[in-house]
């Protein structure tokens, strides 16, 4: 049987071939036909550049649906897709091509200058460019291919995508991704979220991430759901399009600017069967408030680029704010402390997890990759959590955050939570700063809500109240906003950089 993740999708497309595959946020309509024959002419092209095996192609590019349609030509031809932040810059292009050696280079009109030169240096032979509106030397030169494409043979090992985890801790690592990883997701979360006929994803999230690239595109491919492509989050938008979807996924912030919308609420949902949240932590005050206002229960899951999807709310039955779920079928997912002790519920530990999911390594780092794995095949996540008594999994942090004060760990979110829930508080986020004393000295960056204030010394005495000393920040900064990256993640290296010397 053919592993090509490509050949999966195809073999779900809806017998209706003309029928609507993605409706981009303008009107424009692309059917199965469509997709099927415009990612073969890709295929096509990419194979007519005789690229050696498993060669990287990879992509900065806007997004637009022919960003998807080439994703799915690299799977189809048997090629490794690799998506590039839209927002990263020449230094950090330079750095990707260096350690990703792809064969093929596709960047927007207006980055061909820079990126050609950058990729030409590092002799990646082939650079095209793709607007977000049809335009570039890609879809001018796959023009003239052929639109049949056999799909090739693939074995389940074999590479589909290398991700560049977001690196907010030191640099990105390639996490390969293969066939199977992605294929054995992409099925356990299409039966996890009852993917139904009729379900129309409103897809507003980016596609050089986890998120928006497999968790959201593949379910809608594998269920032959249509899809409302949003180029960009707007809430707006959102409002706008939301009565033809069934289904939205978002990052937390997402879901924070839709609640600051007066007129985002039961009746604009009303078509929607289920909002998924993840890739950052959703707060409780989000969690709770979407639900008053819109009758909702936001299904929260947790996952990462080297996993794709491990743990979910369930679909049905109860729905656990602050919480990120139970593991999906087929993931093992445990909580251990010192020497791979495994912890009792309600007892924080290192999150490691195995299953069909788990990538292959990190592209060209075997020694890393075998640090990162235990010997009976557990991959340590680098986050930091405990299951409550019911077998609900808590994300506390990533062990890079965990503040070390005086000998004493202090976990970040058991801080942030208490603080959250104070009068006056939007959002806060704690850090820990070089401390002559106490090695490192927890610090705590608080985000008013609009017209309060807060004076540091009252938040010190309320939080004194009710946890141990030493996890009391030593000083309190106020700040209009937390530092986030696109996928809504706390930069809390920068934050620790701001206040290192404060
Ligand atoms: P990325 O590889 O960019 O998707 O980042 C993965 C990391 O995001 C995970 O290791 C977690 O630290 C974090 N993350 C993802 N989903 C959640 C969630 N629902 N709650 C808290 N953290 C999350």
């Amino acid at each position: 049987m053919n592993a090509n993740l490509y050949a999966l999708f195809a073999s779900r497309f809806p017998d209706d071939r003309s029928a609507c595959c993605i409706e981009t946020s303008a009107g424009t309509l692309y059917s199965w036909d469509d997709i099927e024959r415009a990612s073969g002419r890709i295929a096509n092209l990419l194979c007519s550049l005789q690229l050696p095996p498993a060669a990287r192609i990879a992509v900065q590019v806007e997004k637009s649906p022919e960003a998807l349609i080439l994703y799915l030509a690299t799977i189809r031809a048997g090629y490794v897709y690799l998506p590039l932040n839209s927002a990263y810059r020449a230094a950090e292009i330079d750095y990707f091509i260096g350690n990703a050696e792809p064969a093929v280079m596709v960047c927007s009109p207006e980055n061909f200058g820079w990126t050609s030169q950058l990729a030409f240096q590092r002799r990646t032979d082939h650079v095209f460019t793709l607007g977000d509106d049809r335009t570039g030397s890609l879809l001018a030169r796959a023009a003239t291919q052929p639109d049949h494409f056999e799909t090739v043979q693939s074995a389940p090992g074999d590479l589909a995508a290398i991700l560049y985890t977001s690196g907010t801790t030191g640099r990105s690592k390639g996490a390969m991704l293969s066939h199977a990883n992605l294929s054995s997701n992409a099925n356990t979360l299409q039966r996890a979220w009852h993917w139904q006929p009729g379900d129309v994803l409103l897809h507003a999230l980016p596609l050089f991430h986890v998120h928006g690239l497999f968790v959201a595109s593949h379910a809608a491919l594998l269920n032959g759901s249509k899809m409302i492509f949003m180029n960009r989050f707007d809430a707006h938008e959102v409002l706008r399009l939301l009565p033809r979807a069934t289904v939205f996924m978002g990052v937390p912030t997402f879901y924070v600017r839709l609640l600051a919308e007066a007129s985002f609420d039961a009746a604009a949902c009303r078509a929607v069967r289920l909002f998924v949240s993840g890739s950052a932590p959703l707060l409780r005050d989000t969690f709770d408030s979407f639900h008053e206002r819109t009758g909702h229960v936001i299904l929260e899951r947790y996952g990462m680029s080297e996993t794709t999807m491990l743990t979910s709310n369930p679909y049905t039955g109860e729905r656990r704010g602050g919480t990120v779920g139970l593991p999906l079928p087929e993931v093992q997912v445990r909580v251990v402390g010192e020497k791979e002790r495994r912890c009792a519920a309600g007892e924080i530990g290192a999150i490691e997890v195995r299953g069909p999911n788990v990538f292959q390594g990190y592209w060209q780092m075997p020694e890393k990759t075998a640090e990162e794995f235990t010997d009976d095949g557990f991959f340590r996540t680098g986050d930091v959590g405990r299951f409550d008594a019911d077998g609900y999994l808590s994300i506390v942090g990533r062990s890079k955050d965990l503040i070390i004060t005086g000998g004493y760990n202090v976990y970040p979110k058991e801080i942030e939570t208490v603080l959250d829930e104070m009068d006056g508080v939007l959002e806060s986020a704690v850090i820990g700063v070089p401390h002559a004393d106490f090695g490192e000295a927890v610090t705590g960056v608080i985000v008013c809500k609009a017209g309060a204030t807060l004076s540091e010394t009252a938040i010190i005495t309320q939080l004194k109240a009710c946890v141990a000393n030493f996890k009391v920040p030593k000083r309190i900064y106020f700040v209009d906003d937390l530092p986030r990256n696109t996928m809504g993640k706390v930069q809390k290296n920068l934050l620790r950089e701001q206040f290192k010397n404060a």
